[in-house]
């Protein structure tokens, strides 16, 4: 009920919009956990023009935030307020090579199309892409990386919007990486970018996509409904060793599973909340930091509110 409300309240603001609003979208559906509470409303823009309208449209005390493919995404029950903007494939997800070893690729280009794309084109130094779930957009705000490749190493410019939709074209410099972060503002929505690789030739590529791909399904969860890594290696060793020495491989909680195959990587087992899933998290976070005196940092991206009642403390509140 409170999205209709939303959407009506700002009904003659986005009456130029082109593109599809959902009031209470069900963010489980969109997730790769297949958990968690409802967006007071989501939108999906027709193209960039369509999502710089909606941004100028809506005024700024209302939240507006993106998601990609939510592969990397833990929603919190509470749900999340204001709009979840997701970008349509139709509008954000065409890629073309540009050149002899730059690709340009819309920010909803599945990470797996763009591997694709730069196998036929004979560019080498997409292929981690073809393992990595999301898509370009998440990539980019992630530093993305696998197989000893980052996105960081590949990305010349990016394209993006702001809060209020203007347009702005970002170096590598300016998106600031480090691992699995970057610093640009966080206000930013990335439309799309211009990568680059170099020339391999096509055999070469094709082996390094079969060994991505070999490597994941024996040692990864990939067929469960997850989020990826949990939390990010912390300096000088592995989180899932950490997890391992924590006694936190197989811990459940609810629906909720430290993966046996791979420990770092949290499943849904059946019927997992998004409370079970952070609650567990939170869990392993506290014994590590009691085993190891390690503090585990997340990964994973947990957004929206807490069901009031179901609040989960991090470290669960002890040793702090
Ligand atoms: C089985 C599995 C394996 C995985 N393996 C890897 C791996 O090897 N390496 C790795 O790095 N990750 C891995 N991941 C995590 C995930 O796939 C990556 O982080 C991916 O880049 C997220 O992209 P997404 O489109 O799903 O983004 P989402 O999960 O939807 O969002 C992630 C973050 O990106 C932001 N975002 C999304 N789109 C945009 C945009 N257009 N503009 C600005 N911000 C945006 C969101 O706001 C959010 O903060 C794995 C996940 C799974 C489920």
């Amino acid at each position: 009920m409170r999205g209709e409300v939303l959407i009506e309240r700002l009904a003659d603001r986005l009456s130029g919009v082109r593109g599809k609003i959902t009031p209470n979208a069900e963010m489980e559906k969109i997730t790769w956990f297949r958990a968690g509470g409802l967006a007071e409303a989501l939108f999906q823009p027709a193209d960039e023009d369509d999502l710089a309208i909606f941004l100028k449209a809506v005024p700024e005390d209302v939240p507006v935030m993106v998601v990609g493919i939510g592969s990397n995404l833990l929603v919190r029950e509470g749900g999340i307020p204001g709009f979840v903007v997701r970008l349509s494939a139709k509008g954000f997800g065409d890629a073309e090579a540009i050149g002899p070893t730059r690709i340009r690729a819309g920010a909803a280009t599945p990470d797996k199309r763009v591997a694709a794309l730069a196998l036929d084109a004979g560019i080498g130094g997409f292929h981690f892409y073809h393992g990595i779930p999301g898509a370009i957009g998440g990539a980019l705000r992630m530093n993305a990386g696998a197989n000893g490749v980052e996105t960081r190493e590949r990305v010349v410019e990016v394209r993006a919007l702001d809060r209020r939709g203007n347009v702005h074209v970002l170096s590598n410099a300016d998106m600031g990486y480090s691992y699995r972060h970057s610093r640009a503002p966080a206000d930013l929505i990335f439309t799309s970018a211009i990568l680059e690789g170099y020339p391999e030739d096509r055999e070469t590529i094709r082996g390094l996509m079969d060994e991505v791909q070999h490597h994941r399904e024996t040692v990864q969860p990939i067929r469960e409904k997850t989020g990826g890594s949990t939390f990010k290696n912390p300096p000088g060793t592995s989180a899932w060793k950490e997890i391992d020495k924590a006694g936190c491989r197989g811990l459940m909680i609810g629906g909720a599973q430290m993966s046996p195959m791979h420990c770092n990587f949290m499943i849904n087992t059946g019927n997992a909340t998004g409370y079970d899933l952070e609650f567990l998290g939170e869990t392993v976070r506290a014994r590590v930091l009691e085993t190891s005196g390690i503090r585990l940092e997340w990964e994973i991206k947990r957004i929206g509110r807490f069901k009031p009642g179901h609040e989960v403390q991090e470290f669960l509140g002890q040793l702090l």
